[in-house]
């Protein structure tokens, strides 16, 4: 088990500025504008393996956290003043990174960048729309540094990664003390910021099936700017139709930042299942997902704007999906 520093500049930046500061009451001095009371943590570990992770985790138990990329970690932080005993960086177990396709399965190791995930070949081919979220997060700083793991561990609403990965009905595989095991990601969420993982358990992995031929599938994300910006709404759509009669065979619909995890559509989704796919359903349809959306009000968009733009993008997201199915050879 090793000791030091993460595998980033930035971050070993930003770790080594707050060693400096350990102990001592003083200014923060990128902002200016924050107090330091007390030292962030006292130990570093970079961990080799989930095993041994999980073995700190336990023996510094809720004393300790898991960090990844950090770029939501020690932001919240450096935010709210807090600090651990423990710092367990997981990105150099070896494997932890990797994207492999097996046996129709695609396996998304727990630290593979969104920098990795949109440029994975086999993503490209095979779920393009999760690499088309991961290359929207963002700033190119935070898709290098940030982690698939870190996106759903940290359960923002807004996580982009999230309603790809729901309409592909993934599932997150779990290391802890009593061994692996896997839960759906529509449970993985339980609230804002929380999610099943109890506070010694790591994710490593998540299993997503590879895109069926006959399907097709979209992510749209609106922020208030193009880059760099949290999604005031996200919509993830994965569709497959019958083509001679243009009848709906499968719908999934994933929001994100539309109510406080991320979510399927499900109303929406039951109500187009064996319709033909024409203008009054597709709408109808989007509707359905408007009433099933539990938007707040915040600094960035009121609760009618989201849920009205939740339509939009629902019945958007179903055109793109049916142009995409028109135009392929199956
Ligand atoms: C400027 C800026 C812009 C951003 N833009 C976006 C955006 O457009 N879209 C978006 O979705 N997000 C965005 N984010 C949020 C963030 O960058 C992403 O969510 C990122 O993927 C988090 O990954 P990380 O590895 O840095 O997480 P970390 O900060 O390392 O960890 C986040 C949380 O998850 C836990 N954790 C991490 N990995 C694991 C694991 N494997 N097992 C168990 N627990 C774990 C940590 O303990 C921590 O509580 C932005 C952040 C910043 C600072």
């Amino acid at each position: 088990m090793g000791v030091g520093w993460p595998r980033n500049d930035v971050s070993q930046a930003v770790l080594k500025r707050k060693t400096f500061q350990k102990g001592k009451v003083m200014r923060d001095p990128v902002s200016k504008s924050h107090l330091w009371k007390k030292p962030c943590w006292e130990k570093y570990f970079r961990v080799k393996t989930p095993g041994e992770a999980v073995q700190i985790l336990e023996e510094l138990q809720g004393e300790s956290r898991v960090i990844a990329g950090g770029t939501d970690l020690l932001a919240r932080m450096r935010q709210e003043g807090f600090g651990v005993k423990a710092l367990v960086d997981i990105t150099c177990i070896p494997g932890l990174g990797e994207i492999r396709s097996e046996d129709g399965l695609i396996r998304l190791g727990a630290v593979a960048t969104p920098k990795d995930l949109s440029q994975s070949s086999v993503l490209r081919e095979k779920a393009f729309c999760l690499a088309q979220a991961a290359s929207q997060i963002g700033t190119p700083q935070i898709r290098n540094l940030g982690t698939l793991g870190g996106n759903l561990c940290n359960a923002s609403p807004a996580a982009d990664l999230a309603p790809p990965l729901l309409i592909f009905e993934a599932k997150a595989k779990i290391a802890g003390g009593k061994g692996e095991r896997e839960v759906p990601l529509d449970s993985f969420f339980t609230g804002p910021g929380q999610t099943v993982l109890n506070p010694s358990e790591i994710l490593k992995e998540i299993i997503i099936p590879e895109l069926r031929l006959d399907a097709s599938a979209t992510f749209l994300k609106l922020g208030r700017r193009k880059a760099a910006d949290l999604a005031l709404v996200s919509v993830a759509v994965l569709l497959a139709m019958d083509r001679k009669e243009r009848t709906c065979q499968l719908i999934r619909i994933g929001l994100g930042s539309v109510a406080p995890t991320p979510i399927r559509a499900k109303q929406a989704e039951a109500f187009l299942i064996g319709r033909r796919l024409d203008d009054r359903s597709i709408q109808e349809a989007a509707q359905s997902a408007m009433r099933e959306s539990q938007p707040i009000s915040d600094v960035r968009a009121s609760s009618q704007y989201r849920r009205e733009m939740v339509g939009v993008m629902v019945e958007r997201a179903i055109r793109k999906c049916l142009e995409q199915l028109e135009g392929k050879d199956v």
